[in-house]
């Protein structure tokens, strides 16, 4: 049999199987092979009845003390069966499968697995696995440890364990050795073909152990591989800007509150890069609220007090122009002079804010995409910093830095990264964490309801802007159906205005021109509109301290980040904040989704549930990496790994960055085979 020969030519394959195991993504002998178990079973331990208890799960050998009987209740169907090995009796129960009746033969020694309870004083073991035991064969699923699969429906453990078993019996074999042995050897590891019958079927528990890391090793370091051949290049320490005077206390003076001892930890380890006399490239995570800004801020007022520019880079006009707003009144107090540049503005204005950055009288500038246009010329710009990252391709950002020279890099994003996820993408980036929220805030109390509480909804919302506060109501808007949400979130909109006569409604969508979205989001700063109507322009950043109530509708057509990324408007400020997620779906996944969101608003245990239900290939949406998903490495469990990796990819990489030395031959070709799909999705 060969690896790449289809699933069909396995036997119990049949038609229906094989479409069941395609939509799982097995095609292949090799891609079954690869189908690693999710948890394992431990049955190799036998455990004489008489040591049995109730409540956990035991294999045994035992016979039969009698035959088996039946017994009808209504609906249900009740076999039993005696059973005794000589230290002791318990009897075992099955529901619904009365022809087990005749399964059995008295005086012969069977293996059974299943989990113990205690009805009315008495020992039983409830519908356990069973088979013949033959002391001289070795058994498929008792006596040793035995693996769990993720199932779908219509497939069950035991045809999945078989199919595997007779895929390892026929085809491992033909298993490829595609790491150069000198790597193998360096780090101790297993070979592959026996990590990949151990991973299935593991002799031990240490046999188990190093199957996985084997296995986890080649999963990320085949990834590690592949990115470094896409970004073409280590990027070595570079020699940078230096400064002398870092002081930025002119700028705590005027922010208005002290920084937390997060975000000075932080602004710490910024300091000591552009003290450094080498290239900071500094990616900051902290979750929505963090206070990132702050921190931004004084890190550009570093570079800028010493005669240099600053860019900021933020992902779309509204929060482009927020910034602008808060960062122009604080530094305009510092005599620092700040121009916007965004697309939509007009050509005077555009020209002149050219001007300004190309003679060095703009030390600060913050824009969208319209900061890298070929057209944008810089006097001498020492920092880029770019706002919410993960909206970036990492070409984008690249292309900012080649405005400058070798200027130092800060990156913030709000979506926390795991460790290791970091660490592959952002490989050549020093990651600092602001790990805590401002003083004085409180929990946004986040509850899921279905369209049946508009009316009490709309009450409550009444209630807060009449005590004063904002609103904002969020509708959906996906590409694929941008025609129709645009119009429901319109006429929703009108329908708002109708039920809030009194309170100043308006309706803001990516669609709009910019100074139109200017004019909207310049009102509701200023409370002169309450209610914001507003497709996910707002999602990232915005700023308004005084909205504390968020609607979100159709809350199921949102993944995780997103929802939290939204939540993220509110709770801005000391007042109470509230989060209602409006749906009717019955999806249970987006069930699942609402009840984490009512049940936490920690940004890192949000991200990694969501990586959990999402997987890593989802993770910042494919448009932006397209990372595929991982069969077997746990991107927070695996750092260990991941070290080991990183060092061994980076080796191979400058040794032989083409991989045409013959020891790397296989190596390449199993890179193509995985990554060929995803080629183009891969955007780094
Ligand atoms: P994010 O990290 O989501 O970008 P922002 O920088 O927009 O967060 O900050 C959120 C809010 O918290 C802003 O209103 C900001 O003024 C405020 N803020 C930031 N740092 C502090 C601090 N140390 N103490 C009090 N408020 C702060
Ligand atoms: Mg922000």
């Amino acid at each position: 049999m060969l690896l790449t020969d289809d699933i069909s030519t396995l036997k119990n394959i049949g038609e229906q199987r094989r479409e069941k195991l395609n939509k799982m993504g097995v095609y292949t002998v090799l891609d079954m092979l690869e189908y690693f178990p999710r948890d394992y079973e431990d049955r190799s331990v036998l455990t004489p009845i008489a040591d049995i208890t109730p409540g956990s799960s035991f294999g045994f050998v035992a016979r039969l003390a009698d035959k088996p009987t039946l017994t009808v209740k209504g609906k249900f169907k009740l076999v039993r069966a005696k059973l005794t090995d000589g230290t002791g009796q318990l009897e075992a129960v099955w529901f619904n499968q009365p022809y087990l009746k005749n399964s059995f033969q008295v005086g012969k020694d069977y293996w059974f697995f299943g989990k113990t309870s205690e009805k009315y004083g008495l020992l039983q073991v409830d519908s356990p696995e069973w088979e013949v035991y033959d002391p001289y064969k070795k058994s498929l699923s008792n006596g040793r440890i035995i693996p769990v699969y993720p199932l779908t429906q219509g497939l069950t453990q035991k045809v999945l364990r078989g199919v595997i078993k007779q895929a390892l019996d026929t085809a491992l074999d033909e298993v490829e050795e595609f790491l150069p042995a000198e790597i193998a050897k360096k780090y101790g590891f297993a070979d592959r073909k026996y990590a990949v019958a151990n991973i299935h079927f593991p002799e031990s528990d240490n046999a188990f152990f190093k199957a996985r890391t084997r296995l986890v090793f080649d999963e990320l370091f085949l990834l590690q591989m592949r990115l470094l051949q896409l970004k073409g290049s280590i990027k070595k320490k570079q020699h940078g800007i230096s400064i002398k005077n870092t002081d930025i206390s002119p700028v705590l003076d005027v922010l208005g509150f002290e920084l937390t001892s997060a975000q000075g930890k932080v602004l710490d380890e910024i300091k000591a890069d552009v003290l450094s006399p080498y290239v900071m490239n500094r990616l900051v995570q902290g979750d929505v609220g963090s206070g990132k800004t702050a921190v931004a801020l004084a890190a550009a007022y570093m570079l800028i007090s010493n005669g240099y520019q600053v860019a900021l880079m933020a992902p779309t006009d509204v929060l482009a122009s927020q910034h602008f707003e808060s960062i122009s009144r604080l530094f305009g107090k510092l005599g620092i002079k700040t121009v916007l540049l965004k697309s939509g503005m007009k050509k005077r204005e555009k020209d002149n804010a050219c001007e300004d950055i190309k003679l060095g009288t703009a030390k600060m500038i913050i824009g969208t995409h319209a900061l890298i246009q070929d057209n944008v010329e810089y006097k001498d710009l020492a920092m880029v910093i770019t706002d919410e990252q993960h909206r970036f391709g990492v070409e984008q950002r690249r292309k900012l830095e080649s405005k400058g020279k070798t200027p130092h890099v800060l990156v913030m994003t709000a979506t926390p990264i795991p460790r290791t996820l970091g660490l592959i993408l952002y490989g050549d980036l020093d990651i600092s964490t602001i790990d805590h929220l401002p003083p004085g805030r409180q929990k946004i109390d986040t509850f899921a309801v279905n369209t049946s509480y508009h009316a009490r909804l709309y009450a409550f919302i009444q209630k807060l802007c009449g005590e004063g506060r904002q609103c904002y109501i969020i509708c959906p808007m996906i590409e694929e159906n941008e025609k129709n949400d645009l119009k429901a979130a319109v006429e929703y909109t009108d329908e708002l205005k109708s039920v809030f006569p009194q309170f100043e409604v308006a309706c803001l969508h990516g669609k709009m021109k910019a100074d139109e979205k200017q004019a909207i989001m310049s009102g509701f700063y200023d409370n002169k509109i309450q209610i914001l109507v507003s497709t996910t322009v707002i999602e990232v950043g915005v700023n308004v301290p005084n909205a504390t109530i968020m609607v979100v509708e159709n809350a199921e057509r949102f993944g995780l980040s997103a929802l939290h990324q939204l939540r993220g408007r509110v709770g801005r400020g000391s007042e109470k904040s509230y989060c209602i997620l409006v749906s009717d779906s019955k999806n249970s996944l987006s069930k699942e989704r609402m009840k984490i969101m009512c049940s936490t608003d920690n940004g890192f245990e949000i991200s990694e549930k969501d990586l959990q239900l999402r997987g890593p290939g989802d993770f910042f949406g494919t448009r932006q990496h397209g990372l595929p998903d991982m069969k077997i490495a746990n991107l927070y469990k695996d750092i260990p790994i991941l070290k080991q990796v990183q060092q061994a990819a980076v080796e191979s990489y400058q040794k032989d960055p083409m991989l045409i030395l013959p020891e790397n031959r296989r190596l390449k070709q199993k890179i193509l085979d995985i990554f060929d799909k995803n080629e183009k999705k891969l955007g780094l």
